[in-house]
């Protein structure tokens, strides 16, 4: 059997191949634009491994996806492709509905056309599960109790207004065409692998360069953050247990504002590779005009996906992160590669004709 998962060269996904991979002998095509976001070295563990498929291509090409559906016998679809970055979908929202909706449309028909001409029993067994974000349901006040799966939905950014779409496509291709979907929205994930632009990465790289760390408005802003890995096995449980047709939220319980996030990765950072002037990094932090329309708080309630199918987040936000900061560390060649152009040259090298 195969699974097909799209965008499987970002960040959620990339992470989602390796574990799957690790812990099954069931075989993925993974179907990437390879966008900016997009890095296949986060797959070279398995450049000689003939269970990763890997195809460059774009899930609003239709005749691609159905082709690949069909020729790998595809049992189950799992949609990470996606435009992701809040910053850059208000700069430009253009590309945010050209995938996130438009794509995400012309993935559901190929999908839906395949399993149309699936077996009965194919059919019953059949999943396309959804990733999506808890961005969907708007701001909370700080008294206001967590999204629920039943909160209404009230999309602020361009970002998560597609999102939105893509969620409401799929929903309604499971009432009218009865295809055996389901959906997740999770809170901020954070872990291996995420690209320098977002929060987290950005603080570390910026911390060791010596750059600022900038800190939107008054850093109040409040975030539910999830460990990656922790979402990756969510899915897995969702995918495996979910009931056709719901919504699972997925979190950690962790709420924090974005600047004891920020004085935390210092104080881990201080402790594992002090500046060379015995400073703290939190020195670096400075303050920039906020983010148009920025959503002042998300929280997640994770409980129906805890109770119906008994999944726990292995981490907590303090092992989470610290994990993070000793991978970054590490993986100090990886930031670079990502930040230069050799990653370009890289990418054109490699995969320009797949
Ligand atoms: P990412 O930006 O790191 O990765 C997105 C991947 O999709 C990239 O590899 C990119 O090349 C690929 N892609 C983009 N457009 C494509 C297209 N048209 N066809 C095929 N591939 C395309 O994003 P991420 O952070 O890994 O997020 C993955 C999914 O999870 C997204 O749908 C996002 O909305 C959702 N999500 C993310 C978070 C988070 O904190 N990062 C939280 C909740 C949900």
């Amino acid at each position: 059997m195969t699974i097909l998962v799209t965008g499987g060269a970002g960040f959620i996904g990339s992470n989602f191949v390796l574990d799957w991979l690790a812990a099954s002998d069931e075989a993925v095509v993974n179907l990437d634009k390879l966008t900016y976001a997009g890095n296949p070295e986060n797959l070279a563990s398995l450049r000689d491994d003939a269970r990763h498929v890997f195809v460059k291509g774009d899930i609003g090409d239709y005749a691609l996806v159905l082709d690949l559906l069909t020729r790998h016998r595809v049992r189950a679809v799992v949609n990470f492709a996606a435009e992701s970055h809040v910053d850059r979908s208000i700069h430009g929202p253009e590309d945010f509905i050209q995938t996130n909706i438009l794509g995400s449309f012309r993935l559901l028909e190929a999908v839906r056309c395949y399993w149309n001409g699936l077996d009965d029993a194919e059919k019953n067994a059949f999943r396309l599960l959804h990733v999506s974000t808890d961005e969907v349901y708007g701001s909370l006040a700080k008294t206001d109790p967590p999204f629920a799966e039943s909160n209404q939905y009230q999309p602020n950014s361009p970002y998560s207004a597609s999102k939105a779409a893509s969620d409401h496509l799929v929903r309604a291709y499971h009432h009218t065409y009865g295809l055996p979907v389901l959906t997740t929205n999770c809170s901020n994930n954070y872990g291996p692998y995420h690209f320098p632009e977002k929060l987290i990465p950005l603080c570390i790289q910026n911390a060791l360069s010596g750059k600022p760390l900038p800190i939107y408005g008054d850093g109040q802003q409040i975030r539910d953050w999830l460990y990656v890995k922790d979402h990756c096995s969510a899915i897995r449980r969702v995918l495996e247990a979910g009931r056709v047709g719901e919504v699972y939220n997925v979190g950690g319980w962790n709420e924090k504002a974005n600047l004891e996030v920020v004085h935390t990765l210092c104080a881990i950072l201080d402790e594992l590779q002090p500046r060379a002037d015995g400073k703290s990094y939190a020195e670096q932090i400075t303050y920039v005009t906020d983010r148009p329309g920025h959503d002042r708080r998300y929280a997640i309630d994770a409980g129906k996906l805890e109770r119906e199918l008994g999944w726990k987040p292995a981490e907590s936000f303090e092992t989470g992160i610290r994990k993070t900061v000793q991978w970054y560390l590490r993986h100090q060649d990886w930031v670079n590669n990502v930040l230069s152009g050799d990653y370009q040259s890289w990418l054109d090298k490699n995969y320009a004709n797949r």
